[in-house]
């Protein structure tokens, strides 16, 4: 039986999508609750006549349980162990945990790791915890140290960095800081690559992680380029370019601090390399004019749509840019073009990016089509969080 605070009755008809295992409940699916609950209490989730179904983490919102389990178990120390060492042991499958040449990657993600409303990031030693959702944040000092248990000396340090990624709604004031160890800013490795890290001060948890794959790529695409990296944040995408021979590369970035990073990092692996120039300014303006400056573009914005109701918005916002770089980019070009917003689905990147290159009128053919690597594996039954899109373009 699960140790929970409440249980939580759906409308009748509304365990269907529980039954295929998707992990959230919607607000408007419930019936009723039979006790009071507060934001972060663990809940059973019943069908209208009382047929268990799952539990999880109650929260108030749209989406009102994410579910952590499918079965009737307790959730306790045992039962996050578990779910934390098969997260480690899928890393470990990828040969991520001992890996030479790479020391950054994420630990857990989300649904994927059937931990819904928790991300940890891994650098070098140091993981950063970050919830997005308050059973999730209540759990953290437990959680670093299960962590510790199973990760012994490759873990230095645990830091908590959920300020800004929990429910505004929830009435708590978090703090970030370490739970475990101690640790400062330090320099990570993918794919032999340096990157300064620093996850009390960078975006997100410090670092794009879930470019790996797509930033090697570009090195493939690189030689004897002109290369502009458009929204560039720690530069990656520009050095692995430069490690692929473009003859120049242009980084830009509406942040003065994510330019400072960028040329920190291409200090680091590209001493004194003149092919390489950093650029604050917003991507709109300095793609005003760039006619014929540039034959690779790479496109990696933010998320233009964080909920639903932005979205027309941000498909407007996806079309416009990168019709600015089909129409200036040289004849045979490539660009490399992403969306991140969880809202925005394949088809309909896809479609603003078609539509980008109809205002064109330039010749425009799909290379490759790209995703988040396999440290951000998506739960076949949670479809939504297939977040990353890329599409890899030829510009005739
Ligand atoms: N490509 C990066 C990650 C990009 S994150 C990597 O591989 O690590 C998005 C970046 O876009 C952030 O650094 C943010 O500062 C920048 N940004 C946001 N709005 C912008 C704008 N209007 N013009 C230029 N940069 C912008």
């Amino acid at each position: 039986m699960t140790n929970t605070v409440a249980t939580v009755v759906l409308n009748k008809g509304k365990e269907q999508s529980l039954k295929r295992f998707h992990p959230w409940v919607f607000s408007g699916a419930i019936k009723k609750i039979t006790a009071e609950v507060k934001e972060g209490d663990l809940v059973r989730v019943v069908s209208n006549s009382n047929e268990f179904l799952a539990a999880g983490h109650y929260q108030i919102g749209s989406i009102a349980v994410r579910i952590v389990s499918f079965k009737d178990v307790a959730i306790d120390r045992d039962f996050w162990k578990q779910r934390l060492s098969e997260a480690i042991n899928l890393r470990s499958s990828l040969g991520l945990l001992h890996n030479e040449q790479t020391n950054v990657f994420r630990l857990v993600h989300g649904e994927g790791d059937g931990l819904p409303g928790l991300i940890i990031d891994f650098y070098n030693g140091t993981a950063v915890y970050q919830a997005h959702s308050v059973g999730m944040y209540h759990i953290r000092h437990l959680l670093a140290e299960i962590l510790k248990e199973l990760l012994g000396d490759q873990l230095v340090a645990v830091y908590d960095k959920s300020d800004k990624t929990l429910p505004f709604k929830a009435d708590i004031e978090p703090e970030n800081g370490y739970l475990l160890g101690e640790s400062s800013p330090t320099i990570v490795n993918e794919y032999n690559n340096a990157f300064r890290v620093d996850w009390v001060e960078g975006q997100k948890t410090g670092f794009f992680v879930d470019q790996r794959e797509n930033r090697r790529l570009v090195r493939e695409f690189s030689k004897n380029r002109d290369v502009l990296n458009m929204f560039c944040y720690s530069g990656g995408f520009s050095f692995y370019a430069m490690q692929g021979d473009a003859k120049m590369v242009h980084s830009v970035d509406a942040s003065a601090k994510a330019i400072e990073l960028t040329r920190q990092n291409v200090e680091l692996n590209y001493p004194k390399d003149p092919r390489h120039e950093a650029y604050v300014a917003d991507a709109f303006d300095f793609m005003r004019d760039i006619k014929d400056k540039y034959d690779l573009i790479i496109l990696d914005p933010p998320a233009f749509a964080k909920h639903r109701n932005a979205l027309s918005q941000a498909l407007q916002a996806y079309k416009r840019l990168n019709a600015r770089a089909f129409e200036q980019i040289r004849s045979g070009g490539i660009v490399f073009t992403f969306s991140c917003s969880q809202v925005v689905t394949k088809d309909k990147f896809r479609e603003a990016v078609f539509s980008g290159a109809a205002i064109s009128g330039r010749k425009v053919r799909i290379l490759h089509q790209l995703t988040q690597p396999a440290d951000h594996p998506v739960n076949i039954y949670h479809p939504e969080g297939e977040y990353l899109k890329g599409l890899v373009l030829y510009v005739d």
